[in-house]
């Protein structure tokens, strides 16, 4: 966890204009497009400024449905109405019988991180390749500061991201705390579009900070109008917890899930909410794992806080008998940090998040081979922490909670788009189909079936945690950008996704100043600070 080795060579894609097949492409290290670049080249699905006409679907947003067209010009959506008429250079999709919804939005990804000592399989290419095969067409990843310089951290990230083939954002880790953090935050939300932070609650002896620190992290975030993150674990007993299990003798992958239980969980979010209340600022939890967790945020959420749970696909859906197999390669692939839980905490997830109580999902998406994997072979503590699912997302959280009756198809907009695009300050551009909206959408398939396997995916990852699970409900199409990137198979352009800046102050800060001020004036401070504000 502590070491990080030099920057391993980014695969660099110097080319443009090419439609390619990613399904074909190897999994190797010498992976280089050159060889196939030129094939099925065809400079209409190439153009940004392709023409399309939707027909007959069923159009979802998150407050509303109704069956309508969608015209797609230029890169956005020009029209939302039944029986558009367009001339004959209009590719035009037939949608009947099948709902037409905004592209996914995952709001929490790492695409080519270094991380415990080697660097994620998937990079900004195949993470994105791979999402947009499942219908997901924008992502939110972490900038990791370079040595804690969030400058240098974001100039890296930017370079990673260049060849893109979706639109993206960042949120920045902040991974230690002193003035020159502080204040280059104020650069990263005025001048670089990042409006979120990231900070750790464990980690101890790395990205760990104390709640001394945290105190003035929340202080500096509510300031520049950016919204807090936490990964929320106590470090301290983690650490102990890990020390207990070598101690015991327990060094195989079931000793991650014994060393770090879900009251840690529980204990680090119910204090970061604590203290986000203290200072009267809103927070994010990120991958809320377990029922600890939820219960805070619920509880927070009743007495009027400003709270957001943020469920990953792997705690929805999986459960921790995975890691008790005594096989190392199966239980590693399920390593992740805060860990899989028992089953019934899956449960309480689904729950929660189709109550409203945890109000959006992302993934997670954090991929390392069966062979990265094996850094941890004789200790669960160096295993690569990290599983799959930006590509499985849209279909797990549709066939889970949409055909299994549980949520309306509105709601599924909501939680797996439009909410993310609220809460970061980029609606209605993204996560709606609404005139002048951008062109990112999805024609799903609800009698249609999918079927998850490594052998089909689009991820590089020799492994799927989702191996085998099937459904209904098909993305049968993906638009990014106006263009048809997905139809069964992938038609992507490097370069073409655009880094979308997040500007600050989202609607989560709204009124928080006026609550300050009550506050203050309920204090009959003799001090006249902070009453002058209009
Ligand atoms: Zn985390
Ligand atoms: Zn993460």
């Amino acid at each position: 966890m502590a070491s990080f080795p030099p920057s391993t060579p980014l695969h660099l894609f110097l080319f443009f204009s090419i439609s390619i097949s990613i399904s074909i492409l190897p999994i190797s290290e010498s992976q280089q497009l050159q060889g196939v670049c030129g094939l099925e080249w065809d400079p209409a699905l190439c153009s940004t400024s392709g023409k399309i006409l939707i027909k007959g679907g069923t159009v979802v947003n998150a407050h509303h449905k109704e069956v309508a067209d969608v015209y797609i010009q230029d890169g956005v959506i020009a029209s939302v109405r039944p029986n558009i008429i367009v001339s004959d250079d209009v590719t035009i999709l037939d949608a009947t019988g099948k709902y037409v919804m905004p592209g996914g939005i995952d709001p929490h990804t790492h695409l080519a991180m270094e991380f415990m000592g080697t660097e994620t399989i998937d990079d900004f290419f195949s993470g994105q390749a791979a999402a947009l095969a499942g219908g997901t067409t924008m992502h939110i990843d972490f900038v990791i500061p370079v040595n804690g310089n969030l400058s240098a951290g974001f100039d890296l990230y930017m370079n990673k991201a260049k060849n893109s083939v979706m639109d993206y954002g960042f949120h920045m880790a902040v991974t230690k705390w002193d003035e020159t953090v502080s204040e280059d935050m104020q650069i990263m939300v005025n001048e670089k579009g990042i409006n979120s932070f990231k900070f750790f609650m464990a980690y101890k002896g790395s990205f760990m900070i104390n709640d001394e620190l945290l105190l003035q992290a929340l202080e500096r975030c509510k300031k520049l109008g950016a919204l807090p993150m936490v990964h929320a674990e106590n470090g301290d007993a983690v650490a102990e917890g890990q020390r207990k299990m070598i101690e015991l003798g327990i060094t195989g992958p079931k000793g991650h899930p014994l060393s770090r239980p879900p009251l840690l969980e529980g204990e680090a979010t119910a204090r970061a909410i604590r203290l986000a209340r203290f200072v009267n600022t809103p927070l994010y939890v990120v991958h809320v794992m377990s029922i600890d967790a939820t219960e805070e945020i619920a509880k927070a959420k009743m007495s009027g806080q400003k709270v957001i749970g943020e469920p990953v696909v792997s705690g929805l859906v999986l459960n921790d008998s995975w890691l008790w197999n005594p096989e190392f390669a199966t239980a590693a692939q399920y390593v992740m940090s805060p860990p899989i839980r028992k089953s019934g905490h899956d449960k309480s997830l689904q729950a929660a998040l189709s109550s409203g109580i945890l109000q959006l999902v992302g993934t997670d998406h954090c991929t390392f081979t069966k062979t990265q994997k094996a850094l941890g072979i004789d200790d669960f503590r160096k295993i690569p922490n990290g599983v799959n699912g930006i590509e499985e997302r849209m279909h797990l959280v549709w066939d889970l909670l949409v055909e299994s009756g549980r949520i309306s198809v509105m709601d599924y907009v909501r939680i797996t788009s439009t909410e993310c695009a609220r809460i970061f300050n980029i609606y209605p551009r993204k996560g709606a189909i609404m005139e002048g909206s951008d062109a990112d959408l999805i024609i799903l398939n609800p009698n249609a079936s999918f079927k998850i396997s490594a052998a089909s995916h689009h991820s590089r990852c020799d492994t799927n945690v989702y191996e085998g699970m099937t459904g209904m409900g098909k993305v049968e199409v993906t638009i990014s950008g106006g263009r048809i990137v997905w139809d069964g198979e992938l038609k992507v352009k490097p370069g073409s996704g655009k880094y979308i800046k997040m500007p600050p102050f989202g609607y989560l800060f709204e009124g928080i100043e006026k609550a300050d001020l009550a506050l203050l004036s309920s204090l009959h401070s003799p001090s006249r600070i902070g009453r002058s504000a209009a």
